[in-house]
């Protein structure tokens, strides 16, 4: 029987400890600052490109954590440290992970050092899928990329919203409809570099929590990119596009789905590890205040209303790490996700985030309401969780389909 073990091994620790010193030392002290600025924290990601942690390498060595617990680790450390300026440093990674799993070596090796820079020269990345009229639904996607065979170009038209770095990355990964008879199937992925003509920056959303982290709408007008800007090249492209319309013949289109649906298993323990970190850093300033604030001649902390908020609170925090990293390792060791594990693990990660930072904003009374502490900012920062990668809604709904089987809607 395979050995199972919850303990650490002495690596991983020595690399949470490191990335969790980063987040204490750099991240944390500057957190209320770029909340208030609302602006991309480019010195701080510049600070994590020189220590090794904003680069593809940093990513990769989690991701083969044969564990599969070097993410979820990593992930719950840095925002820990602030979500806003967590997401700046992550988010290149969501693109950077569309051109891994579909790119071919080449676009791979082209693109990817393109979207982090060095560290005198940092630079993002942005994936842009959801659209002022497709966000749940992503199979009602608008922009188009329709090929110039003469040209050995693509034309892309449409409008991207919600894009992370959106306007300001050197590389926007653009996920477009090439045949719309195939709902979801029929989208593509093409690389837009900075300064291409026809792409340009729409509003830049002023938002409730996640304020260090750029977000906003990417306009997209007769854009023309090379072919070799197609992710995967076209001959696969057209390989993939001829299964899908046979099997959408042949009323095989569950197959599909279940390729996609098992891809977002894998990614969405991801986004609880970050809700679980925002969490964490919530519960421990409640702690420590409950500790030494005292009221009525005693610490509040004596109180069992207080004492017992901050049982639930650590109690859920620790269940949804362990949802998060039962789904992580599931994902590594190709285990079929048959009750929707990934998706169980970030629903209860940021249905706990945000109720546990709202809890913790209870205890610090009137100091919790204020700027002068935190947790309001961690709060605001917690609803992000139960919204992108997946609302919540959507997670029970991919839950309870696959646990009953039937087409819930
Ligand atoms: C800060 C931020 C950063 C983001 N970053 C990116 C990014 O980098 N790239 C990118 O492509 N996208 C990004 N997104 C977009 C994000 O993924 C979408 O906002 C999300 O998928 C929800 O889509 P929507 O906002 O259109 O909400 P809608 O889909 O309109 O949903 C509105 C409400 O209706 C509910 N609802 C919808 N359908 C159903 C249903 N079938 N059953 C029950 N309830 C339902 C939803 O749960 C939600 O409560 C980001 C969003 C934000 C806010």
């Amino acid at each position: 029987m395979a050995e199972f073990t919850m303990e650490l091994n002495d690596e991983q620790k020595e690399v949470r400890d490191w990335i969790h010193g980063f987040a204490a030392d750099v991240i944390r002290p500057a957190a209320a600052e770029w909340d208030e600025r609302e602006e991309t924290p480019w010195p701080v990601i510049q600070e994590a490109a020189k220590v090794g942690i904003y680069s593809l390498d940093f990513y990769a060595q989690q991701y083969f954590d044969p564990t599969g617990l070097g993410i979820p680790m990593a992930m719950e450390e840095l925002f820990w440290g602030d979500a806003g300026i967590a997401l700046s440093i992550v988010g290149t990674g969501l693109a950077a992970v569309g051109v891994l799993a579909n790119g071919t070596e080449e676009q791979i090796g082209t693109w990817i050092p393109q979207m982090y820079g060095d560290a005198n020269d940092v630079k993002v990345a942005a994936f842009c899928s959801s659209e002022p009229d497709a966000g749940s639904d992503v199979a009602s996607m608008r922009t188009r990329a329709v090929y110039d065979e003469a040209k050995d170009e693509w034309v892309i038209n449409g409008t991207k919203t919600w894009a992370t770095n959106g306007g300001i990355a050197n590389v926007h990964v653009v996920v477009a409809v090439v045949d719309s008879e195939l709902g979801s199937k029929g989208h593509a992925s093409f690389i837009v570099p900075l300064g291409t003509p026809g792409l340009s920056q729409g509003q830049k959303f002023k938002k409730h929590g996640i304020r260090a982290s750029h977000t906003a709408e990417v306009v997209l007008e007769n854009v023309r990119v090379p072919g070799s800007c197609l992710l995967g090249g076209k001959e696969k492209l057209d390989e993939r596009l001829a299964r899908a319309r046979e099997r959408a013949k042949a009323g095989g289109g569950e197959r599909l789905k279940n390729a996609a649906m098992a891809t977002f298993e894998a990614s969405r323990p991801a986004v609880g590890a970050m809700a679980v970190g925002t969490a964490r850093a919530a519960y421990e300033v409640a702690l420590d205040y409950a500790k030494t604030r005292e009221q009525f001649g005693r610490p509040i902390i004596d109180n069992q209303g207080v004492a017992f908020q901050l049982a639930d609170m650590r109690t859920s925090i620790d269940a949804a790490r362990l949802l998060v990293w039962r789904a992580s390792w599931m994902a590594v060791s190709g285990k079929q996700f048959t009750s929707a594990e990934g998706s169980m693990s970030k629903l209860f990660a940021s249905e706990t985030a945000k109720k546990v930072t709202g809890q913790a904003i209870q205890i610090l009374g009137g100091n919790g309401y204020t700027r002068e502490y935190p947790v309001e900012r961690m709060h605001r920062d917690a609803a992000i969780y139960t919204i992108f990668e997946g609302t919540s809604e959507i997670q029970r709904l991919v839950i309870a389909r696959t646990l009953s089987g039937m087409p819930i809607r």
